[in-house]
C-alpha cells in the first residue's frame, strides 16, 4: 500500500490523461501555472503540486500515503514547498504531512478550522478504521471562508464546503483563466464525496456544491481528491448527484 513505484506509475497515467484533456475537453490554464499530481494507493488519492513557472517555491495540496513520490517530483524540479494546503482531515489526505515536515521543518500546515482536530487524532482522521494510527503535526493556520491564502505567487480563496467532513474547504484560484478549484472530496467527475462518515451530510454537500461551485464559470477546472479533473459546466450538465437534472 505504500509502494512508491506504483504511485509513480499511476501518476504517469494520470499526467497522460491531463495531457489528453488539454488537447480535447479542458481549456487548460495559463501555461505559467504548472500542475503535477501523485496518486497514492490504496484510495487513489490525488496530491496536487502547483507552481508558477520560473519560481522555486510551490504549494502541496493533500499529501497522502506516498510522500516519497511527492518529494521526488519536488526534487526533480528543484522546488521547496511554501506550504501544505489541506482540503480536509481524513487520513488519506494528511498521511504525508509528517514526512514532509521532517524534510522541511518550517513548512506550515493549513487546514479548515472544523477539521483541524483530525490532524492529531488517529480516531478522528479515520486511520484506525483499517490500518495503523496516523497523525500529523498540528495546524499552523486555520482557514474558513472568506480567508485568502497568498503564497508561492498564488492567491487562493477559501470556500467552506462541509458534508464529506465537517470542516472541509476548497481552494479557488480566481486569478487564473479559466479559474481553478482544488476541491478535495466534494465534487468528482460524475460523482460526489461520500457522506456516510462521521460529520457527513449529503444535503449540506449538494447544497454547497450548487451554491458555491456551480456559481463559478462553466469552464472552471476542478482538481478533485480522487479521479480525473473535470469542469463546473460538465458536472452541472451530467452529475447524477448534484447536476441540474438530479
Ligand atoms: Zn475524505
Amino acid at each position: 500500500m505504500n509502494d512508491p513505484s506504483l504511485a509513480i506509475l499511476v501518476q504517469a497515467v494520470i499526467l497522460e490523461d491531463l495531457h489528453r484533456f488539454g488537447k480535447s475537453q479542458l481549456r487548460m490554464s495559463d501555461p505559467s501555472v504548472q500542475i503535477d499530481v501523485v496518486v497514492s494507493p490504496p484510495f487513489m488519492e490525488n496530491t496536487w503540486m502547483i507552481r508558477r513557472e520560473g519560481r522555486q517555491d510551490c504549494l502541496v495540496i493533500d499529501p497522502g500515503f506516498t510522500p516519497q513520490a511527492v518529494m521526488g517530483i519536488l526534487d526533480e524540479h528543484k522546488l521547496v514547498p511554501a506550504a501544505i494546503l489541506l482540503t480536509h482531515g481524513h487520513v488519506d489526505h494528511i498521511a504525508g504531512n509528517a514526512e514532509l515536515r521532517r524534510r522541511w521543518p518550517e513548512l506550515p500546515i493549513l487546514i479548515g478550522t472544523g477539521d483541524a482536530p483530525m490532524l492529531t487524532d488517529a480516531r478522528a482522521n479515520l486511520s484506525l478504521k483499517g490500518g495503523p494510527a496516523v497523525t500529523s503535526p498540528p495546524a499552523d493556520r486555520l482557514l474558513a471562508e472568506p480567508d485568502r491564502v497568498e503564497m508561492a505567487g498564488f492567491v487562493l480563496e477559501v470556500l467552506d464546503l462541509p458534508g464529506h467532513s465537517p470542516g472541509h474547504i476548497a481552494y479557488v484560484l480566481k486569478t487564473e483563466e479559466p479559474h481553478l478549484v482544488f476541491g478535495g472530496d466534494v465534487l468528482f467527475q460524475g460523482s460526489i464525496g461520500r457522506c456516510d462518515l462521521p460529520g457527513g451530510s449529503q444535503k449540506l454537500l449538494v447544497s454547497g456544491i450548487r451554491k458555491k461551485l456551480f456559481s463559478l464559470p462553466d469552464d472552471t477546472v476542478v482538481y478533485p481528491g480522487h479521479g480525473d479533473p473535470t469542469t463546473v459546466g460538465e458536472e452541472k450538465r451530467t452529475n447524477p448527484f448534484c447536476g441540474l437534472s438530479a
